[in-house]
């Protein structure tokens, strides 16, 4: 017999709470927990909780195929300390450059410069990058208040990050600027303002340890968002994309879907915390400022195939967190398994491969066979002692990694940190240096100025 096809109508089904946070990445998820103690439901699209924090585990080992490192202060790190997630120390590793099947150490400068294969046009164009990033750093690292730090930091925002690549004819110092800017913010010197890319090289190429809390949880970076998730329990809605959020001064009215068709929400208070591309999509209202600030956000993008591996005994990579490999289809690869290399070295490990920025729309391009059959083969050219000891490539396409601006973008950013009556936003876009840290402080941010509007509940 036929199927009967239903013409009922969809029924929305409508419910109230105090508060519906949107989007179940590290911003939502901190955001309800600090929540916890009222009426809260958290609506997610997709079928897990965690947004672009993506951990696949195995045995001893596992690879971050999202965010790779945790890093900063505030609350990302005290819900880690609070819920004892065992950090694992980068205490002692470092950053290293393969060139020319030579792997050289890049915070030692003496030897980058003169143990690498690389002519002296060469030396000379990454020297002059090298003295452009070094001599800003030290006025990134002080207070925000102070009057020095902040001209130079205005002075970035409204250059482009190539201007280290004034006057430079080095075509290898040319690459290793595109490599840098693409593994670590997953975009072009040419797309950013300068400021994020001098602070992120500017820190990693010489000292990883002056990081704040650099650190690789143990279990990865899911650890924090899978405890987060599983303490929300049931008021977490996985598989329920909103459509749309609605708002008056009384409240907001949020329409969204799951399983069982259309659903709508009524709530005092909403906390959107999804990507500013997709922000400007559900919420039609916004006003035009709060638009062109939204506008003004644009992502960086990573192809990542993670890797398993079979090694035993001591490994040229195992004292890096981080090899740079210009050349190859992808431009780094970070070492996870990095972490726990202390004493006597257990079998087997975790690297992952990464593609950022215009190598990264290029790969988009191609089939997942062909992508990690690219990465597979250049791993080999790289470490050829892992010839059968590599297991199939776990690939990952990011269209957004960390949030970057075009320079003078930044200057609209102040708008989005005003509440739109009832609705709070909160993102990585929103604080100081988009990051996993800056996400999980704008979601607790943005839910206590939503206690404090409701008062006493
Ligand atoms: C490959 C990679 C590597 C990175 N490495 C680092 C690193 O080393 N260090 C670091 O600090 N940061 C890193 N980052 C950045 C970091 O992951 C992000 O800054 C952070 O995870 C952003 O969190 P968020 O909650 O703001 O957004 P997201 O994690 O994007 O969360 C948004 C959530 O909203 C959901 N959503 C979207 N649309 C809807 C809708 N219509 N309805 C309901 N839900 C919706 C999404 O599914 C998602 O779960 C990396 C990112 C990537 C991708």
């Amino acid at each position: 017999m036929a199927a009967r096809k239903d013409t009922t109508p969809d029924r929305v089904r409508e419910e109230t709470h105090e508060v519906v946070v949107i989007g179940a990445g590290m911003a939502g998820l901190m955001a309800a927990t600090t929540l916890a103690d009222r009426d809260v439901v958290l609506l997610e699209a997709s079928d897990r909780a965690g947004g672009r924090v993506d951990t696949v585990r195995k045995g001893d080992y596992w690879i971050n195929v999202g965010t790779q490192f945790t890093e900063g202060t505030g609350p990302l790190i005290d819900a880690l300390h609070r819920h004892r997630v065992h950090l694992g120390t980068l205490e002692g590793k470092s950053v290293a450059l393969s060139l020319g099947g030579k792997q050289v150490d890049t915070s030692n400068p003496f030897a980058l410069m003169f143990r690498s294969r690389m002519t002296w046009g060469d030396r000379l164009g990454l020297a002059a990058v090298g003295t452009r990033i070094l001599a800003n750093v030290p006025f990134l690292e002080m207070s925000p208040d102070n009057r020095w730090a902040n001209r130079v930091r205005a002075k970035l925002d409204n250059r482009r990050a190539d201007f280290v690549l004034r006057g430079v004819k080095s075509e290898l110092a040319r690459e290793m600027v595109r490599s840098w800017s693409g593994q670590w913010m997953g975009c072009e010197p040419e797309e950013t303002a300068a400021t994020q890319f001098v602070f992120s090289m500017g820190i990693l190429l010489t000292d990883p340890e002056k990081v704040d809390n650099l650190t690789l949880p143990e279990g990865g970076n899911q650890t924090l968002t899978d405890i987060l998730a599983a303490d929300l329990g049931d008021r977490v809605r996985l598989g329920s994309p909103v459509h749309t959020v609605e708002w008056t001064e009384d409240g907001v009215v949020v329409d969204y879907e799951d399983a069982a068709g259309p659903g709508r929400i009524r709530a005092r208070r909403a906390i959107v915390a999804v990507p500013a591309d997709i922000a400007v999509k559900i919420m039609p209202g916004l006003p035009p400022d709060h638009r062109t600030a939204f506008e003004a956000i644009h992502y960086g993008r990573y192809v990542v195939v993670g890797f398993f591996t079979h090694e035993e005994g001591p490994q040229r990579w195992d004292d890096f967190l981080a090899v740079s490999t210009p050349g190859l289809s992808f431009q780094a690869v970070f070492n996870h398994a990095a972490a726990l290399r202390r004493g006597v070295r257990k079998p087997g490990g975790a690297l992952a491969c990464f593609a950022g920025g215009a190598e990264a729309d290029r790969l988009f391009e191609l089939g997942d066979e062909e992508i990690v059959a690219r990465f597979t083969a250049d791993l080999l050219r790289l470490y050829p002692e892992l010839e059968g000891k590599v297991e199939p490539g776990i690939l990952r396409r990011h269209p957004r990694v960390v949030p970057f601006w075009a320079p003078g973008g930044r200057a609209t950013l102040a708008t989005l940190r005003e509440p739109l009556g009832p609705v709070h936003l909160a993102g990585d876009y929103l604080l100081d240096m988009p990051s996993l840290a800056d996400a999980a402080a704008s979601g607790q941010q943005a839910a206590e100025r939503v206690l404090a509007s409701l008062g006493a509940g």
